[in-house]
């Protein structure tokens, strides 16, 4: 056998990279492992940043594109504009944010091997042999994605429920007001989650997740939306998809020194699906965790981690992810969308920086919905305000949009 590395992590992407270079600025000696070919190619993601996970990375200015609100289409195309003053979202210039991270972590030392999927691993006495790839490790963490081959290989949790995610990345899209993430609820072409356009630093990227299985109808939610906004000389780029895992954490996440982290570990919040910023903040705590139990016992280290390592449940938010599912038809959210409680009640989603189920967050709702503005010593709760449906010719002129 090969060389014999501390730790092997499979799939570098937010998850892997964040863990591995933990790990290798701790001294250990790690491995990654990746099926794609480079950092920049085979990305599955629109790489929205949302602002607490900005802590989380480091990256120059250029590659991050700041955006303050949301404006909300009912299906009808009607909107409403959401924001929360001291909080942003960030859209990213994603090929070269993957590449920062990867050079990051070489720079302290990690060892990353592009191209070389991980298929299987033996666990021995003391260590855990990758027969493919002619080496051998003492931990082994499984950060490659929603369908994670470690977690089957090792018996470990899978996620079970999950939506399709489907986008064009497009150049010289124009009359896409950049102030705004553009999200579009529509039962017939995103059943189950949402639409976006997304103003993004270096391309305007349109997509939408629905359901899985089902299908992901990206060409007519083109067909709905390109009276907003002027596609004449669109030049379509990049297609990017994949399945997101939105029925929460994974049942079991360690087992002796194989552990389970980000999408493989269900670690997206089911309600919005995003999993950037956990993965992000959780990929660390892991490889510091495994730098302090470097030399445990198999067992040792198997209890300590299912002990420290807080994965967060998403109890409420997937009782949420049911609403979803069974969202009401176009026609009735069109009805709804006239209500203040509805609104409201989408600005918590979007813009609570509590969380949503949090007390805070519903005397913010109590408060809005009686119209009353939030105290000025307490986080941002929001302002919300409307708009009738905008039209392209309008987007020059910056009126509405
Ligand atoms: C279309 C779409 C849009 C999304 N938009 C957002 C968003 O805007 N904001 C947000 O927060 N979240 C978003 N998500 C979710 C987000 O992408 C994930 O939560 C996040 O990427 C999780 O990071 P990760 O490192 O755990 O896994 P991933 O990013 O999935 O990375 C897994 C890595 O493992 C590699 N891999 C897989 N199998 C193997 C193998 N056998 N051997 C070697 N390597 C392997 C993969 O190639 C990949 O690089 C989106 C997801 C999709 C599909």
């Amino acid at each position: 056998m090969g060389k014999d590395f501390d730790v092997t992590v499979v799939g570098a992407s937010f998850a892997g990279l964040a863990c591995a270079r933990a790990a290798a600025e701790r001294g250990l000696d790690v491995l990654v492992l990746e099926s794609r070919r480079a950092p920049t190619i085979g990305l599955r993601t629109t790489g929205i940043l949302v602002q607490e996970a900005i802590a989380h990375i480091d990256l120059p200015p250029d590659v991050l594109g700041k955006i303050e609100g949301v404006r909300l289409y009912a299906p009808s195309l009607e909107f409403v504009d959401l924001a929360a003053p001291g909080y942003a979202f960030y859209a990213t210039d994603l090929p070269r944010v993957m590449h920062e991270q990867a050079a990051d972590a070489v720079r302290s030392g990690v060892e990353i091997r592009w191209g070389t999927p991980f298929r299987s691993a033996i666990a021995e006495a003391e260590r855990i042999a990758i027969p493919t790839n002619a080496t051998t490790t003492r931990f082994l963490v499984g950060a490659d994605g929603a369908q994670s081959r470690v977690a089957r290989s090792f018996g470990l949790g899978t996620n079970r429920r999950f939506l399709t995610g489907l986008e064009y990345e497009f150049e010289g899209l124009e009359g896409v007001d950049a102030g705004f993430l553009h999200v579009f609820i529509d039962a017939e072409s995103a059943p189950g989650y949402i639409g976006w356009v997304v103003p993004g630093p270096r391309v305007a990227q349109v997509g939408l997740a629905s359901r899985h299985p089902g299908k992901v109808d990206l060409e007519g939610f083109l067909r709905r939306i390109e009276g907003l906004f002027d596609f004449s000389a669109a030049r379509r780029i990049e297609t990017r998809g994949g399945v997101i895992p939105v029925g929460g954490r994974v049942g079991r996440i360690v087992r002796d020194r194989v552990v389970l982290l980000g999408d493989a570990a269900g670690t997206v919040s089911p309600l919005t699906a995003g999993g950037i910023h956990r993965a992000l903040e959780l990929g660390p705590i892991l490889g510091e965790l495994i730098a302090d139990c470097v030399a445990l016992s198999a067992a040792d280290f198997e209890s300590r981690a299912e002990r420290e390592l807080r994965y967060p449940r998403y109890r409420a938010k997937r009782l949420l992810r049911l609403l979803a599912d069974h969202q009401p038809s176009n026609a009735m959210v069109d009805r709804l969308f006239g209500f203040d409680l509805f609104r409201a009640f989408a600005q918590l989603v979007f813009f609570h920086q509590q969380g949503l189920f949090s007390r805070d967050a519903w005397r913010d709702l109590r408060r809005l919905f009686a119209g009353t503005p939030p105290q000025s010593n307490e986080k941002p709760s929001g302002q919300v305000s409307c708009g009738s449906k905008p039209s392209r010719s309008r987007a020059g002129a910056g009126s509405a949009r």
